[in-house]
């Protein structure tokens, strides 16, 4: 595909969408015809419609020069949620760049773990730790009106990212934003013994799973935001030995976990004596995907 339109010939919607299909399946992008059209709507400012039933318009040099670039960095298989600003999670638009992990479908089971487990609590206090784009942390405060919700994270870019994302979603003045890793910033805060639950979407890839991942998530997604150690769930375990005597007695920590680790973690978890309650939930692919543990009383 040419950088430039051709001046002597303008070029049309049509040859546009045909080409940017060509380019994305050249490069093996999976929906390449589907995403080749999103990226169109954003770098023509028009939609879907026009661009399969008004072919035959022509595309100015600088609309050409626009929908190239976009295309061009699909190809080159970064992702299309940071091409395009953003992302959808619990029927909401979250902003997200390259600072912050693309919020996936499965973790919305871990906002409805935490949700309903506070819903009969009147003004429960919620830490997510490692909020990214603030997905999870926004979505909770939403879902509960009297929540006052703590997002940490190490990165300071995606503790800024969760803030423009809380305000875009008008719940910023039932939030507090800490940078710094797991715990810390809370221990800090002097929050000790004062939450009601304490959510977290630690990363969890493995050592060995990483040359496994698509180069979307291997080249693009933030490193820190993925690797959990050796074996995947190091941030699992430090979250359940620090995240206790921040709980109130009967305080839950739900924790996201990847495929394959929720066994072991559960056995260790029951052998620790802060907690006295630990169990899953699966996600719709019937995988275990959310530990639950109970700060004993
Ligand atoms: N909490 C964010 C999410 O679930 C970020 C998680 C992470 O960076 N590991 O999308």
């Amino acid at each position: 595909m040419k950088a430039d339109a051709p001046s002597d010939k303008q070029y049309t919607v049509a040859a546009l969408v045909r080409e940017g299909r060509a380019l994305l399946s050249q490069a093996a992008v999976a929906n390449a015809d589907a995403e080749a059209l999103w990226l169109l709507e954003a770098a023509l400012g028009c939609s879907r419609l026009v661009l399969l039933m008004e072919g035959q318009r022509e595309v100015t040099a600088q609309q050409w020069a626009r929908a190239v670039r976009l295309l061009s960095r699909r190809a080159a298989r970064e992702p299309l949620q940071y091409i395009l600003g953003s992302q959808e999670f619990c029927g909401r638009e979250f902003t997200v760049n390259s600072d912050v992990l693309i919020p996936r479908p499965e973790t919305q089971g871990l906002v409805e773990e935490v949700v309903q487990a506070c819903l009969s609590i009147s003004r429960p206090v919620i830490a997510d730790i490692g909020t990214g784009s603030g997905c999870i942390a926004v979505c909770v405060a939403l879902a509960l009106p009297d929540a006052l919700v703590y997002a940490t994270d190490l990165s300071p870019g995606a503790v800024a990212l969760a803030q423009q994302n809380a305000q875009r979603h008008g719940v910023h003045h039932r939030m507090k934003f800490l940078a710094g890793d797991l715990c810390d910033p809370l221990r800090l805060a002097g929050l000790h013994g004062h939450l009601t639950a304490i959510v977290s979407n630690p990363p969890y890839i493995g050592e060995s799973d990483f040359a496994a991942l698509q180069p979307e998530v291997r080249c693009f997604e933030p490193r820190i935001a993925l690797a959990g150690g050796v074996d995947g769930v190091d941030f699992h375990r430090r979250l359940v030995s620090d995240a206790a005597e921040l709980l109130m007695p009967g305080g839950l920590l739900a924790m996201e976990v990847g495929a394959g680790q929720a066994g072991t973690l559960k056995q260790w978890a029951m052998n620790c004596p802060s907690y006295d309650q630990v169990l899953t939930k699966s996600d719709e692919a019937g995988i275990e995907r959310v530990l639950c543990l109970r700060r004993a009383a």
